[in-house]
């Protein structure tokens, strides 16, 4: 017989955005249940990430979940007791050309304007920052010192023990196929082991976010994009910050990375163009395409050995930003889809902001920009220039 059990929410997804949205859940008093195919927390995009955590954004929405995510995360030792080797290593953006100077720049404005503590620096001081860059033809870069990074495996688990401890529920090995309305007001969610009533449920779904959508009639513009990321062995430290690069080459739009708090360097590419799709399975094009680039920026990574590479997926929108917000056509259907390169960064600052959602209570000024911003029906015409 299939089971039945009353949620006050049901997250679909135990990945970046719903372990840290089941925590907050719980510890606002909802009870809540988190469902998901695969055999543990993370194992979908989550564990892709390089955990790198930036409130170093163009968009002011995503500044502020990322300001609310460091500093949920940069105090997680102290408040929950787990260390998720966290970093507070900073941000740099490097510019070799006009071009990268200009968009640097002018988004210093708005990202001060939020609360970012970001400075731009000439080459002699950026080389005080990151010794090691390339001095040749380097114009400049931003550093924010406030953005850090964490251990993704680390940082995913302790999220996942802190939810339990709350009272969230867990169950894995269970793929989500209907959602069950009542007219036009969730009902209940199916999944291949049992039938979980509820009023809400939460689209945590990561890549597969417009799968889950056609449960209910909405196919959300998401699209998987393929990236792919390395690891050397561990060395001496000598890299603070994350070093990004957002020069386009052919091959790749940009690529970053930094020191692990262990000693690895990790670092990823963004494809130029995108490759799009489901397949997870690593190529032989990454590590020469961003090797290159690498050594390139800071000769001094020559003879770093790598270790390994991986692959994962970006659940892309169009405009390289979430949707999150209420459906207007179901009832009781919350979508949190849509996390681009940046789900593990905005996770925490936004599984607070869907349990205030889930809560009822009467949205701050602050909260209702945001959901404004990151509407699932705005027009999608401007791009993030940061995505
Ligand atoms: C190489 C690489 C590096 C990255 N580096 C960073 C980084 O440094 N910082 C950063 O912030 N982000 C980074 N990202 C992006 C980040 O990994 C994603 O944005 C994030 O993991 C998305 O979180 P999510 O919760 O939306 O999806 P996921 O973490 O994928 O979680 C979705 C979950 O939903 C479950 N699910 C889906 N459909 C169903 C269903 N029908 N039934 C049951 N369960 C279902 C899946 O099994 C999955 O566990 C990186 C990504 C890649 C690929």
């Amino acid at each position: 017989m299939a089971e039945r059990q009353a949620y006050d929410a049901v997250v679909i997804g135990a990945g970046s955005v719903g372990v840290p949205a089941a925590l907050a859940m719980a510890r606002s008093g909802l009870r809540t249940l988190v469902v998901d195919r695969f055999a543990s927390q993370g194992q979908g995009s989550h564990k892709a990430a390089i955990g790198g955590v930036r409130a170093t954004h163009s968009d002011p929405a995503k500044i502020r979940l990322c300001l609310r995510s460091l500093a949920i995360l940069s105090t997680w030792r102290e408040t929950h007791g787990h260390d998720i080797e966290w970093t507070s290593g900073g941000y740099s953006f490097v510019a070799y050309t006009e071009r990268e100077e200009r968009i640097l720049k002018d988004l210093l404005a708005v990202q001060r304007r939020y609360g970012l503590n970001i400075d731009w620096h000439d080459p002699t001081d950026l080389r005080s920052i990151v010794p090691d860059l390339n001095p040749r033809g380097l114009i400049g870069g931003t550093f924010s010192p406030e953005d850090g990074h964490c251990s993704t495996l680390r940082v995913g688990h302790a999220f996942f023990d802190a939810a339990r401890r709350a009272g969230a529920e867990f169950r894995f090995h269970e793929p989500v196929t209907g959602i069950e309305l009542q007219g036009r007001r969730v009902r209940a969610v199916q999944t291949t082991r049992g039938r979980y009533e509820t009023d809400v449920v939460v689209n945590a779904a990561g890549p597969w976010a417009r799968e889950v959508g056609e449960m209910v009639g909405l196919p959300h513009p998401v699209t998987p994009d393929a990236h792919e990321a390395g690891i050397t062995e561990p060395v001496a430290p000598f890299l603070g910050p994350m070093v990004v690069d957002i020069r386009p080459l052919p091959g790749s739009a940009n690529y970053y990375f930094y020191q692990l708090a262990t000693g690895q360097v990790v670092f990823c590419i963004t494809p130029s163009p995108l490759v799009t799709g489901f397949d997870r399975r690593e190529t032989s094009e990454f590590l020469p395409l961003v090797a290159r680039r690498m050594v390139g920026l800071m000769p001094r990574l020559t003879n770093l050995r790598v270790r390994r590479t991986w692959r994962g997926l970006y659940p892309m929108t169009p405009d390289g930003s979430p949707l999150v917000g209420w459906a207007r056509e179901v009832q009781g259907y919350l979508m949190a889809v849509g996390m681009c390169g940046q789900g593990l960064m905005l996770g925490p600052g936004l599984g607070e902001l869907l349990a205030r959602l889930v809560g009822g209570a009467p949205p701050s000024t602050e909260d209702e920009e945001t959901l404004a911003i990151l509407s699932p029906y705005r027009a999608f015409q401007a791009a993030e220039a940061l995505k």
